[in-house]
């Protein structure tokens, strides 16, 4: 018998997720096949619910200083989504390369006590009642084999944990032959972060705020396998036949070319495997909300899988992870199509359509909200599991995600009203005038005055009450 919990892919999703069960004292190992950190990057959009759950662990303010931010972002037809009504202390996205992420990421679970083991792959599994038996291979030596209570498929879209526990990726190629390039621009565009489309392609740019700027372009009726490399006139003509100009880009320090589908697993867990990030769900960089969502993945399942490695989760908790993250994906994979299908727009009627469309999202204040609240996460919320729990300032001094940073639920109740005996162990209180709300580890209101019984509610998501003793 083992506790231990085995994360498969260093990648954001796997590093946050072993951050936040070393931080429980859940002893956790990840296995990372590559030898070296990678130096393709490939997010580069941070939404402001992943910034706030970086917040809750004391680690935004680090990150927003490797980047730049943008509250407003240029699409289609000029039109212009503003992020600066969303109800956040980040009321912007930040533009900053997916290694400055990862390497936060990976720096705050190793100073936790995860164990990161590189140049190690995962090439099966095999699960019984007790746990789950890993095998592994390491470049040199004899194939290895590892007990984990709980393995978690954090490896990306071709994942071997996926494929390991007989489930599907249903879905289809979105895609092909998509350029990017990192370049040095001699006209600054009017917008940090945009997106324009032509009839036979389209283009982003987006600046990393040092001078560097990330182009992704795709161009209609030429499409080479991703081994072809990238040729920097094509890049440029597109960009130019998608904003009128290619703002004078030159010395590209690094091109690439990739191709995208859309594509979900059907089940999040399978007995003692559970899958996160790109290998649960993929769809192409459109509203950069890959990497955004399989944060979001694990921040919800870190504190669930803890509870269940330490033999206290209550009834249903850990299948509350499907429940809760796989219509948010569904809902990810959905929108970033939309946002694709009409940037890839052939028919003249949709490509006709497509400035006016965005141009009613911008102008339409509801309509704005709708969709930047959704992209940027700050309005998602879980069936049953509650709404987002706003930053709320606490009486006496701190926020409620300052709180949230000791990775245990928080009851928001006046001072008097504390903590009912049993759950004093797992819940800590604080005061924010006069409201009265049970806040999971990973910021969703579990219960407000009005759902009913507090204790019950203690109980379905905590567990039952410890016993005071004999
Ligand atoms: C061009 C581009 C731009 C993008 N832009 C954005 C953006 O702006 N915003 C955004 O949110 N998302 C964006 N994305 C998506 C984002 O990059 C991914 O969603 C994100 O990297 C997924 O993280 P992950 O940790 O789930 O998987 P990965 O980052 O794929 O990590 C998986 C890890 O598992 C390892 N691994 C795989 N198999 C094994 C094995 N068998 N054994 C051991 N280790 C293994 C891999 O080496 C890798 O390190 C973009 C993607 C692309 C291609």
């Amino acid at each position: 018998m083992t506790d231990e919990v085995a994360i498969v892919g260093a990648g954001p999703t796997g590093l946050l997720l072993a951050g936040d069960l070393a931080a429980a004292g859940v002893p956790c190992t990840v296995l990372e096949r590559r030898a070296d950190e990678s130096n393709l990057t490939r997010a580069f959009a941070v939404h402001a619910r992943t910034l706030e759950l970086l917040d809750a662990r004391g680690l935004a303010d680090e990150l927003l200083a490797t980047g730049t931010t943008i509250d407003r972002v240029s699409v289609l037809g000029g039109a212009v989504l503003d992020l600066g009504w969303l109800p956040s202390r980040f009321p912007f996205m930040l533009v900053t390369p997916q290694y400055h992420t990862e390497r936060l990421l990976e720096r705050r679970a190793r100073a936790l006590g995860a164990r990161i083991l590189e140049g190690v792959e995962a090439t099966g599994l095999r699960q019984d009642a007790d746990g789950v038996e890993v095998e592994l291979r390491t470049e040199g030596a004899a194939t290895e084999r590892r007990r984990a209570a709980y393995v978690v498929g954090a490896d990306g879209v071709g994942s071997t944990v996926r494929r390991a526990i007989g489930l599907g990726f249903p879905g289809r190629s979105a895609v092909q032959s998509m350029m990017l390039a990192d370049v040095r621009l001699s006209d600054t565009p009017r917008d940090a972060l945009s997106l324009a489309a032509g009839a036979d392609g389209f283009a982003l740019v987006a600046s990393f705020g040092d001078g560097w700027h990330r182009v992704i372009a795709w161009r209609r009726g030429h499409q080479l396998p991703d081994s072809a490399p990238v040729d920097f006139d094509e890049l440029r003509d597109t960009t130019r036949r998608s904003y009128g100009t290619d703002f004078g880009m030159h010395d590209p320090r690094w091109t690439s070319r990739f191709h995208s589908d859309e594509r979900q697993v059907a089940r999040y867990r399978s007995g003692r495997v559970l899958l996160a990030g790109d290998a649960a769900h993929v769809h192409s960089p459109a509203g950069g909300l890959g990497m955004n969502a399989g944060l979001q993945d694990a921040a919800n399942l870190g504190w669930k899988l803890a509870a269940a490695a330490q033999g206290r989760a209550p009834a249903g908790l850990l299948d509350s992870y499907h429940a809760e993250r796989h219509p948010v994906g569904r809902a990810t994979v959905r929108a970033s199509a939309s946002i694709l299908r009409l940037a890839l727009a052939r028919s003249p009627v949709v490509r006709a359509t497509r400035g006016p469309v965005a141009g009613a999202v911008a102008h339409i204040p509801a309509l704005n909200r709708r969709v930047t609240g959704f992209i940027s996460g700050i309005a998602i919320a879980y069936p049953g599991g509650g709404r987002r729990a706003p930053d709320l300032p606490l009486t006496g001094g701190g926020r409620l995600y300052e709180a949230l940073r000791a990775g245990r639920f928080v009851l928001l109740a006046p001072a008097g009203d504390g903590v009912p005996d049993g759950w004093t162990d797992r819940v800590d209180h604080a005061a924010a005038g006069s409201d009265r709300l049970l806040v999971r580890p990973d910021g969703y209101v579990a219960w407000s005055a009005g759902d009913g019984d507090l204790r019950a509610a203690l109980a379905r998501w905590c567990g039952p009450p410890a016993s005071s003793g004999p």
